[in-house]
């Protein structure tokens, strides 16, 4: 959602209001009509225009015939270790559609059918994959996919709307298709921020007003398709009536799939305090600062609520399961064997340029080592491989180099590698100061009639003082030798001279040479 739509509608002029509306109405009666804002013809009107519109509904859904491994396999493909959390997601994720496949084939008989959601927790540190495979599944299944951050919510609402607009946001995503939306998956990270534990961690009781909001949301309740409080989305239910559409009003989020993520620090704490007091057997020296796997086993839900969350909300999402913290191995294979590595996006952006980049398995477990030293996950490769290469992209572009080799000594000796560019570069930007410096000449005879011609150490003096005033050396040119016609005229009359060479001290000192000129022609005169 762009903050543009987080903002309050505001109340248009009266008269624009009304002609608005009419404008929206005369609509009315075309076919193929699309709402604004919404993508593709979602709705189409009956030829005889009785003002029946059917909503096209997509239940291709239903098709769905994944087994555990299938997923798991796909998202193998993208995403490095976090094996237990591919496979604890694989499972969910079947469970649920499998069970929303039956439902649907039962017709009305599907009511009677019992469900206990398999709404899903990942807990793990930043970076690690978690929103990842979440994306990498939806896509895979075909179901539209949401996510949001629980640190936006309050307990009114979350900035402007409320979270009743993720659900409507799962519709935008099916192009209108309120039945598709009805299939699809939320994602709410940072959910360990609404904990509310004795000041502990988290935030103020606030976070236990939106964990009800949710809990709703997740067990089963309607979310009217248009926000009661948005002008647009009523005027836009009017004109639904009026036109007769019998597009669903509200959408069930029986078979939304809710799956929650959070770092959760300081639950690790809990879990050690409680396994000691119990005697499972972990040692109070124990440093090791973040959820492993083999502490995981030992969290109960017992320890959620102790960490803030309310014995209800947490009961609603049984499946939980923790994301590793990913170490520099593991970056290096994410950089070699994802699908989704960075060293393509790279390449490509080289590519554009006509360089061919080349990572090496040395320059490449550089890149995962620096990037572990951030902290911050898979997301460390981002910001290290921008370090790296930005300069690179700067400096090779435009020069004669067609090939960049990434390997150690490029990235251990980086200033080295871009000095050798830079001189290249310097080449270029000589060049292209030539041309400018040419222009200026040209403009000089015209408008002066006087020739003037400028020395290499002129045009070098001219590059740096452009560089340094962050000007063309264009600009820089005429502004130094801005009043020179005068002189130059006062010497061709006085010694015929038809050609002047400016040299570096003309450029330095301009007032100085053009004077000295002068006097000398005095002389020679
Ligand atoms: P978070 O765990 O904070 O949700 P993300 O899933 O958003 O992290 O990860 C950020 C990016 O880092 C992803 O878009 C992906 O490119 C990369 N990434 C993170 N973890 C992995 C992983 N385990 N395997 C492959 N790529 C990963």
């Amino acid at each position: 959602m762009s903050d543009d739509d987080k903002k309050d509608p505001k109340m248009p002029d009266p008269d624009e209001f009304r002609k608005t509306i009419e404008g929206m109405f005369g609509q009315i009666g075309k076919s193929g009509f699309t709402f604004p804002g919404m993508e593709g013809d979602v709705f189409t009107q009956e030829e005889d225009g009785d003002a029946t519109v059917e909503v096209e509904e997509d239940n291709t859904l239903f098709e769905f015939d994944y087994l555990p491994r299938d997923i798991k396999a796909h998202l193998d493909r993208y995403v490095i270790r976090q094996d237990e959390a591919k496979k604890a997601l694989a499972i969910a994720v079947c469970d649920h559609y499998n069970h929303a496949k039956a439902f649907k084939s039962m017709g009305e008989d599907g009511e009677r059918l019992e469900l206990q959601k398999q709404n899903v927790m990942v807990v793990g540190p930043t970076g690690v994959g978690k929103t990842y495979l979440v994306k990498h599944i939806a896509e895979l299944i075909g179901v539209p996919f949401v996510k949001a951050d629980a640190t936006k919510f309050s307990e009114t609402g979350y900035v402007g709307g409320d979270v009743d607009d993720l659900v409507r946001e799962l519709v935008q995503k099916a192009d209108g298709d309120v039945s598709k939306a009805e299939f699809g998956i939320i994602y709410i990270d940072e959910i360990d921020k609404l904990a509310s534990s004795g000041g502990m961690i988290g935030r103020d009781v606030s976070g236990r007003g939106v964990q009800t909001t949710l809990l709703k949301l997740m067990e089963e309740t309607e979310v009217p398709v248009r926000n009661p409080s948005d002008m647009r989305g009523q005027m836009m239910s009017m004109m639904d009536m009026q036109s007769g559409k019998k597009g669903k009003e509200n959408i069930n989020t029986r078979h939304i799939l809710f799956i929650v993520s959070g770092a959760f620090s300081g639950l690790e704490k809990i879990v050690r305090k409680r396994s000691q007091a119990s005697q499972i057997g972990f040692s109070a020296e124990q440093s090791e600062p973040a959820m492993d796997k083999e502490l995981f086993k030992h969290v109960t839900t017992q320890d959620y609520i102790d960490f803030g969350f309310e014995a209800e909300f947490i009961g609603r999402i049984p499946v939980r399961v923790v994301c590793e913290h990913l170490e520099a191995q593991d970056l290096e294979a994410i950089l070699k064997y994802s699908e989704g590595s960075l060293l393509r996006q790279y390449e490509r952006e080289f590519e554009a340029y006509g360089i061919d980049v080349q990572f090496k398995d040395e320059g490449i477990a550089r890149i995962a080592e620096m990037a572990a030293d951030e902290k911050t996950g898979a997301r460390g490769l981002m910001t290290v491989g921008e370090r790296i290469l930005r300069d690179f992209k700067y400096e090779l572009p435009g020069t004669s180099v067609s090939e960049l080799i990434v390997d150690g000594d490029l990235i251990d000796n980086r200033e080295e590698h871009l000095d050798k560019f830079r001189l290249l570069g310097q080449d270029l930007v000589v060049e292209k100061a030539r041309q400018e410096v040419d222009a200026f000449i040209r403009e000089f005879k015209d408008k002066h009639g006087v020739v003037v011609k400028l020395e290499d150490d002129a045009v070098a003096l001219l590059v740096k003082t452009a560089g340094e005033q962050a000007r063309s050396v264009f600009q820089v040119a005429r502004q130094i030798f801005r009043d020179y016609q005068f002189g130059l005229k006062l010497i061709q009359k006085n010694t015929n001279q038809k050609e002047f060479v400016l040299t570096e001290a003309a450029v330095a000192d301009p007032d100085k040479f053009l004077s000295e000129l002068v006097v000398q022609s005095y002389k020679d005169a």
